[in-house]
């Protein structure tokens, strides 16, 4: 997907500063970062959003959380917690449209349910 913002990034094309590269899935930090940790872990396959995933793409979103389990540990928000996020489409307030998964924390957050 050559005008995809994430696949450019993933091929090195775009600068990141990433914190994880691997078979299935990259990580790299928040251009416009939210709280202290703002990482994105990204599938290296191009998947345009939670509505494209297919029963193929299961280990890789698998990786997705174990990566995030990983960066919370080495980013050493892990015990304090952190928000994981995944915006699906308008309503979910998708702007880039490669499924990734926000990793944020360093603070304590509102619930986002009020
Ligand atoms: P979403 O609204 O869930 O699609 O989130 C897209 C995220 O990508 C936002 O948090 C942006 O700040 C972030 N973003 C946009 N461009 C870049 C970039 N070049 N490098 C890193 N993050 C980016």
């Amino acid at each position: 997907m050559e005008d995809c913002l994430f696949c450019r990034i993933i091929a090195g094309e775009i600068p990141g500063d990433f914190v994880h590269r691997g078979e299935r899935v990259s990580a790299f930090r928040d251009i416009n970062p939210v709280a202290p940790t703002h990482i994105l872990i990204v599938p290296n396959k191009h998947i345009a959003s939670n509505n494209m995933v297919e029963p193929e793409d299961e280990a890789t979103l698998g990786r997705l959380f174990l990566t995030a389990r990983s960066l919370a540990e080495s980013e050493g928000i892990a015990e304090d917690g952190y928000r994981l996020i995944l915006n699906t489409g308008p309503h979910g307030g998708q702007e880039v449209y490669h499924l990734h998964l926000h990793l944020i924390g360093g603070q304590k957050m509102q619930h986002p349910m009020g």
